[in-house]
């Protein structure tokens, strides 16, 4: 029996469970509510995961979900920046 799931973590956009580095992670602090991008050290505060592709980040910004998960207002700025991340 494998519990592997432990260690995956789940897109917000498409819902496929991969591991951690195919990821880009979106991380909200949890004291100021400043959102950080792949954060090097932790940051303590609400996560999600979203692949590197562009359609899955499109789905996780429709309808605000993104916003909804974080528990946080986030606009299409973040949105652009993440698009500008991928194709680095
Ligand atoms: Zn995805």
């Amino acid at each position: 029996m494998t519990d592997e799931r432990k260690f995956l973590r789940k897109c917000i956009g498409c819902g496929e469970y991969k591991e951690k580095k195919e990821f880009i992670k979106i991380t909200a602090e949890s004291k100021t509510g400043e959102i950080f991008i792949n954060p090097l050290t932790n940051i303590y505060g609400r996560s999600c995961y979203i692949c590197k592709d562009e359609k899955c980040i499109n789905t996780a910004f429709k309808k605000d979900k993104i916003s909804k998960i974080l528990k946080k207002r986030v606009d299409v700025e973040l949105k652009n920046k993440i698009i500008v991340l991928l194709h680095k």
